[in-house]
This record gives C-alpha cells, structure tokens and sequence, in this order.
C-alpha cells in the first residue's frame, strides 16, 4: 500500500482485515443474533475514523459522486451513502431508510447476521448509547456485520419498485459494466447472484443481450452475490421490459485459413 495515501489507504487495508477476519470467525461459529458483547460502538467515530476514498482514486476511474464528502471529521452522510460511494461499491444503489425502518422488511436477518441490533443501529446512523464502548476489534466485527446486513437488505430492497428504479439509473449509467463478448457490442450488464445465500457465491454480471453471466471487473469480485440475489436481473428486465434487447444477430464462428472448423 502507497505510503502517501495515508488515511484512505490504511483504511483500504483494514476493510480488507475486517472482511477476513468476519469470514474466518463465520467459518468458527454460527453467528447470533443476541451477541455476546455488551456495549455498543461509538458509530459516529467508526465512520470517521474510516472514512476513505470516495474523493480519490487510484485507478483509472474517475468517481465524481462523493466528492463532497470532504475530510471533515463532523460530516453528516448517513452510513448508507458513505458506504455505498467505498471505492468497489459501485453496484450498491442507496436504500431508503424507510425501506431499513419497516420492520416486515428485515424480517428473518436477524438470524442471518451477526450483531444484528448494533449493525442495524450503524446503518441507521443511530448514536450509540451513554456508557457503551466497544473495543476496535468489536467494533470491526460490528462495522463488517453492518456490511452484511445491508447487502441482505440491499437484495430485497432491488425487487422493489423504488429500488428497481435506483438501479434503473445504475444501469443506464452503465454502473455495472458492459458485456465482454464482442458480438454484445458493449451492451450493459446487470449484478446478479447465482445464489440468494450468502457467501455462496460472488456478484456476477449478467447479459441481458447474450443471456450469460460473466466476472466482473477485479475489484467487484469480493462481493457477495446474495446482495443482489438470483432474480434481480431477471425481474428487472420483465418490468422493464422495453430494455430488454434483441437476440445477438452474430455468431462467432472459429476458422482455420479461413475454413470453418469441422464439427465431428
Ligand atoms: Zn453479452
């Protein structure tokens, strides 16, 4: 890691530990719900104290979105935009907090994730409690929890009307990246989980011109396809269905010394 980057680039570094760290304690235990710590994270200090990139980028991209989120310590985003302009969230549209609120949204997650009221109150942006003090290490767990939570959210709030709207513009901004096969001609692809269960699979694009999923670009390969789910994609393009394409027109046909390879 780039030693002049200092801030965002230590804490690149420590979304990456927190991520492991949450896969090997899963891999250990079950998670549950009621959890075993007894104080709450200071939220407010967690966000800032991770506050990365969104203004710099150091790749080829450029992220014009979140550049307003200046370094000061006191900014008031919420947890949901702050996480969703990280650098690799791109595919993350913003919940609305109403969507979080309703309890009959959430509804089985609490199960799921671990941590689960002090994830909830960190997307919330709810202030923790007088007297609760985590240590970082708890607070590491609780922040990559909040993760969790919020993708499996996320899955339900796309299915939507308002979510699929949010991801709407996602796709006309060509968010999700194009197909890689040359007879799409740069048709634009769709986030797609080939399982609702987390940690079963990672995000995938889908095609909707060639009908296939593909890879997508590195630093979208860590995430959990549950966040999107199996029928996002699918039920995207029945509502929409004035977006979905023709059937590509060409086949790629191998040849050697211009003939065409012979099918046994
Ligand atoms: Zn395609």
């Amino acid at each position: 890691m780039n030693d002049q980057k200092g801030r965002e680039g230590e804490s690149v570094v420590g979304r990456k530990r927190i991520k492991d760290k949450q896969q090997q304690q899963q891999q250990q235990q079950q998670p549950s719900p009621s959890s075993t710590t007894t104080t709450k994270p200071n939220n407010q200090h967690r966000r800032c104290a991770s506050l990365p990139n969104t203004q710099y980028d150091e790749g080829s991209e450029t992220d014009v979105e979140g550049s307003d989120v200046s370094g000061s310590e006191e900014d008031d985003t919420s947890w949901i935009s702050w996480f969703c302009n990280l650098r690799g969230n791109e595919f993350f549209c913003e919940v609305d907090d109403d969507f979080v609120q309703d309890d009959f949204n959430l509804c089985g997650l609490s199960s799921q994730v671990p941590y689960y009221d002090y994830a909830l109150d960190l997307i919330l942006d709810v202030e923790p409690s007088h007297g609760d003090m985590f240590t970082e290490e708890q607070n590491e767990l609780i922040e990559s929890a909040a993760e969790m939570l919020y993708g499996l959210i996320h899955a339900r709030y796309i299915l939507t009307s308002k979510g699929m709207a949010a991801m709407l513009h996602k796709y006309k901004n060509y968010d999700f990246g194009r197909c890689p096969r040359v007879h799409c001609s740069g048709q634009p692809c769709l986030p797609v989980g080939q399982s609702d269960v987390p940690r079963s699979n990672t995000v995938k694009i889908y095609c909707p011109r060639c009908e296939d999923i593909y890879y997508p670009k590195s630093k979208y390969q860590d995430i959990d396809g549950a966040y999107f789910g199996a029928t996002f994609p699918h039920l995207f393009l029945m509502t929409y269905g004035n977006l979905k394409p023709q059937k590509p027109s060409q086949n790629y046909v191998p040849r050697v010394f211009g003939f065409k390879v012979h099918k046994p």
